[in-house]
């Protein structure tokens, strides 16, 4: 038994914190957990789960419309947005509430309040201290918003989740996977949407093909796509906001901007500079592989490290790091052939290397694409296509990657990625019997490369 109050502290009541302080008290370990703001975190409060609700909210407007070309008739229904907010509020509140009783059938002890670091041992929660041997900072990101003349009239994505009113037009700012997929639910709720991006393409860092596709289907669907754009600054008059741009004389009106333009680490207030925990230079917080920060009982992980900020991957690196912790076995994350999906209109999903990735690498690449009308869309008159890439090493016959666009791909590629973690061959899904008539079994007929 240790002196400690706690043997293992925990800030951060999101994804990565809530798995860490689970599962160490359940291997007997004294665990208290702090949380300022709300139980579960960026990605049950203000991230992947309500932004999801509202996904699929945003896709009936299209159903009805795609439902005349099956034989259904009458009038479309019409939209209430204060429903949606109270019906995923009400959802977001049970949530919370079945993380407050896992955490405490557990054992761990939460404290609902801001927490600090006094030293290597001590962290403060308002006015009283308390000791631990272990602290794990794990406090996520927070939007980061450019300081521009009328930032103050802005909205970041938290705020999305709060509107009280569906604005009549808005302006989307950003080109990542939080601004494509907030572009395609406005437009998908009959919000007139620009999505405005300083870049010439949007979702960097995703297969270009991808890119390209993603952008198309998107511009047909209706989503104003200003491509080489920067907002200089935004000014509010009696018509609305105005948006003063790079582009010679471009003036942009809306009634809502949001700026979903990238996400910085969460250690403000946390007194890590005081202590000497090193950081990067973007403000995250340096680790080794064993999630350890420069000073031995301080340990981060998640998006306050900023690396691949993703729901799955904070709750497995806190996983790693409990199991060699307290069960003293190492089983370190595997940061390669991460799956990932893009809840835009249509969906992207994606594993492994994108074609450009494979190429820099070797030199034996062949490319299988296919892009095709969905079943569904032959007879819902919608103009939406379907594409999907393999990306296999000729030499070995590895399938390298896998990417898609087009309905579920979330779900598609999640099946992917387990073969691509198994190192299938092609030879493998070509001897793969499709399910028929799926959009998937495409991803085991794709017989001719195309480059
Ligand atoms: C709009 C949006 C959509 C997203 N969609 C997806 C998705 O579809 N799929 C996916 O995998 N990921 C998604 N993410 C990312 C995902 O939410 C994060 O990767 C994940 O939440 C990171 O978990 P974490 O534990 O590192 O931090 P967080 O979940 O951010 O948790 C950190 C917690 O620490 C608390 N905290 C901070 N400072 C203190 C302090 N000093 N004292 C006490 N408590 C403190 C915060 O209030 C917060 O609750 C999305 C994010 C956003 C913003």
């Amino acid at each position: 038994m240790t002196h400690y109050d706690y043997e293992l502290f925990v800030i951060g009541a999101g994804s990565g914190g809530v798995r860490a302080a689970r599962m160490a008290a359940g291997l007997g370990v004294r665990v208290a957990i702090a949380e300022n703001r709300y139980l579960g975190g960026t990605c049950v409060n203000v991230g992947c789960v309500p932004k999801k609700l509202f996904v699929y909210a945003s896709h009936f407007r299209e159903d009805f419309n795609a439902a005349t070309g099956f034989g259904w008739s009458g009038n479309s229904p019409e939209f209430d947005w204060s429903h949606l907010m109270a019906k995923k509020n009400q959802e977001i509140g049970r949530l919370q509430g079945v993380y407050e009783s896992l955490l405490s059938n557990s054992g761990v002890t939460v404290i609902e309040e801001q927490a600090s670091l006094v030293d290597a041992h001590t962290v403060r929660l308002g006015e009283q201290t308390v000791s631990c041997e272990l602290i794990l900072v794990a406090t996520g990101g927070w939007p980061s918003i450019p300081d521009i003349p009328g930032k103050e009239f802005v909205v970041s994505s938290n705020e999305m989740f709060a509107l009280e009113q569906l604005p009549k037009r808005i302006i989307v700012v950003g080109g990542g996977y939080i601004a494509v997929e907030f572009a395609g639910i406005m437009n998908g709720l009959g919000v007139e949407t620009t999505l405005c991006y300083r870049g010439d393409k949007l979702l960097r860092g995703f297969d270009e093909d991808i890119r390209d596709f993603a952008a198309e289907e998107m511009g047909k669907k209706g989503i104003n796509i200003l491509l080489n754009t920067q907002i200089n600054a935004i000014e509010n008059n009696a018509e609305g906001l105005i948006a003063h741009t790079n582009q010679d004389q471009q003036k942009l009106e809306a009634d809502l901007f949001l700026y979903a333009t990238g996400r910085s680490p969460n250690t403000a207030g946390l007194g890590l500079q005081t202590l000497g925990v090193e950081l990067h230079a973007n403000g995250a917080i340096k680790v080794n592989e064993h999630y350890q920060t420069n000073i031995a009982s301080v340990f981060a992980l998640g998006d306050v490290t900023h690396r691949i900020n993703l729901t799955p991957v904070a709750t497995a690196e806190a996983m790693a790091l409990v199991n060699e912790l307290y069960s003293g076995k190492r089983t370190p994350v595997d940061y390669d052939n991460i799956p990932t999906a893009v809840f835009c209109q249509p969906n992207i999903g994606t594993v492994g290397l994108t074609e450009a990735e494979a190429k820099s690498r070797y030199t034996d690449i062949d490319i299988f694409k296919s892009t095709f009308t969905p079943m569904k869309h032959t007879l819902s008159g919608l103009d939406e296509k379907t594409m999907m890439k393999m990306i296999v090493r000729r030499s070995t016959d590895k399938v390298l990657g896998i990417h898609m666009v087009g309905p579920d791909a979330g779900e598609i590629i999640q099946g992917m990625a387990v073969a691509i973690r198994a190192g299938a061959t092609k030879a493998v899904f070509d001897s793969t019997i499709g399910i028929h008539p799926t959009a998937a079994e495409e991803f085991v007929t794709m017989r001719n490369p195309v480059g």
